[in-house]
């Protein structure tokens, strides 16, 4: 398991390249809520998301162990993440993307001068693929959670909200393989234990949820949920262990309840978020939280969301 040091060893190796992100408020929705509402701004990273933290931390790692080239699998923020990073080392990058990736995710992509290579429809295609160019190039494949550099990247997330809110009761995250949960866990439990940690999934993919309540890793059929970032199937076999030792609680969320705190943080907090960000904003919004009256950070993991879904949540489709 990832400890407290590695997350502090993270936040070092990655300061010169992802931000210290703000805070936000909304009285409104504190009002709502019935506890002090205070979000934490990923969608203002670098790249669009916190996946940003993990990936410089990891692809560091594989530049310091020598690697001269990385590949990841993914057309989301975490492709984004890697190509961006090793745009700053230097370190070229191939990023497989599924074969109806948007024009606009393979197009972010390369704007960071990464390679994009297109190869079948599902992960189970693109991951051997990808590990593949990356042993043809002498390099190293970057996972999107299940890895011990990017946890602690991830996790660096939980330091910041400790130095930047006093007295904070409880945080609140998102979950889709439990990369970002299992960092923050670790960083908030092993230094102050007393602050509650609640994840967040949509009950449409509610993989680390069932586990959690069987107490083993089980995995869930293909999700439709608009949250994309939240889509895996299952937890990972390093994030879950964690999830089990230290998480607090977990709360679901209905598609319909993501639209209407997506619309929320648009049209009252000015703020451009994506579904899988907005999950937090629900849980807030929709009484699920297990408390009132406490001090309460929301992680907005990302605002990468194309104008087209956009118009649609707004839409009410
Ligand atoms: C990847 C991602 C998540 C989920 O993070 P995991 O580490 O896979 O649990 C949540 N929100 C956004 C915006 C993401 O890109």
């Amino acid at each position: 398991m990832i400890t407290l040091q590695d997350i502090q060893a993270a936040k070092r190796s990655i300061a010169d390249i992802a931000y210290v992100t703000p805070l936000l408020q909304s009285e409104q929705l504190s009002r709502i809520c019935g506890n002090q509402i205070i979000l934490k701004a990923e969608h203002l990273q670098k790249t669009g998301s916190f996946k940003i933290r993990g990936a410089a931390n990891r692809v560091k790692q594989a530049a310091a162990e020598g690697a001269k080239y990385v590949t990841a699998a993914s057309s989301g923020n975490h492709g984004q993440a890697v190509a961006y990073t090793a745009n700053r080392l230097g370190i070229p990058a191939t990023i497989v993307v599924p074969e109806d990736a948007t024009l606009c995710k393979v197009n972010a992509i390369k704007a960071y001068n990464g390679k994009v290579e297109t190869c079948g429809m599902t992960s189970a295609e693109r991951i051997p693929r990808a590990k593949e160019i990356a042993l043809q190039e002498g390099g190293v494949y970057i996972p999107p959670y299940d890895d011990p550099f990017i946890m602690a990247g991830q996790g660096t997330i939980g330091l910041e909200i400790l130095e930047q809110v006093d007295d904070v009761d409880a945080v609140i995250v998102p979950i889709g393989g439990g990369g970002l949960i299992s960092g923050i866990l670790t960083a908030i439990k092993e230094s102050r234990p007393r602050v509650q940690v609640i994840g967040v999934e949509p009950a449409l993919a509610n993989d680390t949820y069932l586990s959690r309540q069987r107490g083993q890793i089980t995995s869930i059929p293909a999700s439709s949920t608009i949250a994309d970032g939240l889509r895996t199937s299952q937890p990972g076999d390093l994030t879950f262990p964690i999830v089990m030792k230290y998480i607090d609680d977990i709360v679901l969320i209905s598609e319909e309840e993501i639209r209407q705190a997506f619309c929320f943080v648009m049209e009252r907090m000015k703020q451009m978020i994506e579904p899988s960000s907005a999950t937090t904003v629900a849980a807030a919004m929709f009484g699920k939280l297990p408390f009132t009256g406490k001090k309460v950070v929301t992680v907005i993991s990302g605002g990468n969301v194309d104008l087209e879904q956009a118009a649609r949540m707004i839409g009410g489709e």
